[in-house]
């Protein structure tokens, strides 16, 4: 019986946060590290079956956290673009609001970063580690300085998208 897993998946639907907790970032279920387990790349510790900040124990193994295996697959969960001429004109100060919000997810939730800020043509896009930042970014953008915001979730797999658009 090879179907069961996927029939769950496509009953799922996605009203808010809480729910989305319920789906699963593939890079943290097909693998799952021994306890105690340090990241090469980050430093973050595996323990207690999630990761945390904090002092690695003596014997813990050594191996890379999902977000860092994400960052070097380069295949983001979630990509936030900014559209617009305004996105471009006031990089820095986006970058510095992004960076900001990323520092609080980040202190909570280890596996929640910024993989990459790229510009682009027409706007600025930020890729991430998870599906809970792009939200949280694209929030503090709508707030500083007005405009849209779309949200796209996609309900069969982990993976979110959000647009923001200058105010017409
Ligand atoms: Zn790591």
């Amino acid at each position: 019986m090879t179907q069961s897993s996927r029939s769950l998946h496509s009953d799922r639907r996605i009203f808010g946060r809480a729910q989305q907790d319920h789906i699963l970032d593939p890079y943290q279920v097909q693998h799952k590290p021994t306890e105690p387990t340090v990241c090469s790349g980050c430093g973050a510790v595996y323990h207690r079956g999630r990761w945390h900040w904090g002092p690695a124990p003596q014997d813990a193994a050594r191996g890379h956290c999902p977000a860092c295996r994400r960052t070097a697959d380069a295949l983001p969960a979630g990509i936030v673009k900014l559209h617009g001429e305004i996105a471009l004109a006031r990089k820095d100060q986006i970058v510095g609001l992004a960076r900001n919000e990323e520092k609080v997810e980040k202190s909570e939730h280890p596996l929640n970063r910024i993989m990459a800020i790229n510009t682009v043509e027409d706007g600025i896009e930020i890729f991430t580690t998870d599906i809970h930042l792009p939200r949280r970014l694209g929030e503090a953008v709508k707030r500083a300085f007005h405009g849209e915001l779309d949200l796209h979730f996609d309900q069969a797999g982990y993976f979110v998208r959000v647009d923001w658009h200058p105010a017409g």
